[in-house]
């Protein structure tokens, strides 16, 4: 009897957020300490594994905030950035040196690209090399979590990128993070590119972590595509706050991942019901919006305005929805009224306003209400009003 081959086993995803490093980055954007303490708890309380928690060498503030986050919030690894020089080290040590050493890390970034290496940095290949090893060896002394990113590794010739990420390797990395710090890449090619990485790493028993920015609108596809491609840990930050567009967010990708287990084959952590709440909290503290449009989070999600939709959702909340508001903890299904809408919610605000009509006077003021000026729109429950009165007044 030939045996049945059964699926590959449901391993797990490390979910790291960056938030509070990256999401911090983002004009406009600034996090008092007790911010960052806030946030930090309502994602561990989410269920995050691992939190960026800062940049030590940035200043005074971000090694308070740090070092309160490592010993106020309990359950994620806290993790730190640092350029790839010894005194930013020393800062993440001022950071996190009391923090339990299993739960610290800090991650090493130096740029790699043929533009970084000429332009910023003014450094040949060999003296990258030479400052990936000599950063992660002395990283290594303190910390016994060390990830080494290539700072526009999507960029990067792969060559070279194969070769920074040896050095790190052989230097005691426990970690390499592949950053598209630009957002340039397409799925396609982050497979490759996350395919090279893990064949080089999984070895090693390194772990391969990945970056994505949202230049092109691609950062949570492409955080896929490294998923698909065996990458460990995804770097997210909550709303996709972050440099420029942004960063591949938490929410998206959770629930892309929750909702299609079985093809990603990944367990994750993180709670999906708290996660309307994190977006909240994140906006407010941020004062970056959520946009009304805004994938899982946005005030739309659950919302529609067309009648068609508004029958089918008042029939079946699945007609219309790929998951329900209790899944990520909102506030439940919207019908906002709109000239087209229809009378299936047109009658429930009618009833919310007490306001009884027979079906033949339903349908006058469902006229009235769809053929309405622009400004009667701008007060609601006073058009209803009207227009119920008006269908009494003119039966069809
Ligand atoms: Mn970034």
């Amino acid at each position: 009897m030939p045996k049945r081959l059964s699926a590959p086993p449901l391993s797990p995803l490390i979910i790291s957020d960056t938030t509070l490093r990256d999401g911090a980055q983002m004009p406009g954007v600034h996090f008092s300490v007790a911010d960052k303490v806030d946030i930090a708890k309502a994602l561990a309380e989410a269920g995050v594994d691992v939190i960026e928690a800062g940049f030590p060498a940035g200043s005074a503030n971000e090694i308070e905030a740090v070092r309160r986050i490592a010993a106020e919030v309990p359950g994620p690894v806290i993790m730190v950035l640092c350029r790839a020089m010894a005194a930013d080290i020393d800062a993440a040590w001022e950071a996190l040196g009391e923090a339990v050493p299993e739960r610290r890390g800090v991650g090493i970034f130096l740029a790699t690209s043929p533009l970084h290496r000429r332009h910023k940095l003014g450094k040949t290949k060999r003296q990258c090399l030479d400052m990936i090893t000599a950063a992660v060896a002395h990283a290594r002394t303190r910390f016994a979590r060390v990830t080494l990113s290539c700072e526009d590794g999507s960029r990067t010739e792969p060559a070279f990128l194969r070769q920074a990420y040896t050095a790190a390797m052989d230097a005691g990395a426990t970690g390499i993070g592949f950053p598209d710090t630009v957002g340039v890449l397409t799925p396609e090619i982050v497979r490759r590119r996350v395919t090279m990485l893990t064949q080089l790493a999984h070895p090693r028993r390194v772990k391969v972590r990945v970056h994505f920015h949202n230049d092109l609108g691609l950062a949570t596809a492409n955080t896929l595509a490294a998923v698909a491609a065996g990458a460990d840990i995804v770097h997210l930050t909550v709303g996709g706050i972050g440099e420029r567009a942004g960063n591949a967010a938490l929410e998206e990708t959770v629930m892309a991942l929750t909702l299609h287990q079985q093809q990603y084959r990944r367990t994750i952590s993180v709670d999906t019901t708290k996660l309307t709440a994190l977006c909240r909290l994140v906006a407010e503290r941020s004062g970056i919006a959520l946009p009304a449009n805004k994938a899982v989070a946005g005030a739309n999600i659950f919302a529609t305005a067309a009648g068609v939709h508004q029958d089918g959702l008042l029939k079946h909340p699945d007609t219309y929805l790929p998951f329900r508001p209790e899944l990520v903890g909102a506030d439940g299904i919207r019908l906002p009224l709109s000239p087209l809408s229809g009378k299936a919610a047109l009658a429930l605000r009618f009833a919310a306003l007490g306001v009884t009509l027979s079906p033949e006077e339903l349908a006058q003021a469902s006229r009235i209400v769809k053929n309405a000026d622009k400004t009667d729109w701008r007060d609601e429950d006073a058009l209803l009003r009207r227009a119920a009165a008006m269908a009494r007044e003119t039966p069809s």
